[in-house]
């Protein structure tokens, strides 16, 4: 697998920006970490997923520090303003559809690949929670956010785009490759 067999699965998904990720622009910060659990989505210590059952920063780092290059991936959609949240909500559901669809593809060529994603883990329609274990660790994908990264922060160090503007809403992932 390389770059440009990547980039052209991830557009093939229907991902509207792709771009190469250095593993070294990653950095985990623990504020970003304590946003999540700060629990404003209601899922902190709810999902396998999620802090504080994926594990310390520490942990964390060291799956991370196994990988030298990704893919950073974007589904970009239109909103009519900040308050249209059916527009975003539709917008976030295409994002997690293509998501799993590509990770799936993904795994055909590199099956120990690492998914950080928008939100709570949603392979299971309901997930076991934080005291059993996962059902299936090998698909599991925690959120960017999960993991301590400002996407905002990781975009502009590896050249893509964040904010299009207040007509548009973008959801960010990524999969670490190599
Ligand atoms: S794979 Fe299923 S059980 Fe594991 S974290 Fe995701 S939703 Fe939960």
């Amino acid at each position: 697998m390389n770059f440009e067999k990547a980039e052209k699965l991830a557009q093939e998904a229907g991902f509207d920006s792709v771009a190469y990720l250095d593993c070294e622009t990653i950095e985990l910060l623990e504020e970003v970490r304590g946003m999540c659990a700060m629990n404003t989505c209601g899922m902190y210590g709810k999902n396998q997923a999620c802090p504080p059952s994926c594990g310390t920063l520490e942990e964390c780092r060291k799956r991370i520090g196994q990988f030298h290059w990704g893919i950073l991936i974007q589904t970009v959609g239109e909103i009519e303003d900040s308050f249209d949240f059916e527009g975003m909500q539709q917008a976030e559901k295409l994002h997690k559809k293509q998501f799993l669809a590509l990770a799936d593809k993904l795994r055909s060529f590199c099956p120990d690949l690492l998914p950080l994603g928008s939100g709570c883990c949603t392979v299971c329609k309901s997930c076991v929670g934080p005291d059993a274990p996962c059902r299936f660790p090998q698909k599991r994908m925690s959120s960017l956010e999960a993991y301590g990264i400002l996407v905002s922060d990781l975009c502009s160090k590896n050249h893509l785009k964040y904010h299009y503007g207040p007509e548009h809403i973008a959801y960010t992932a990524l999969f670490l490759l190599g």
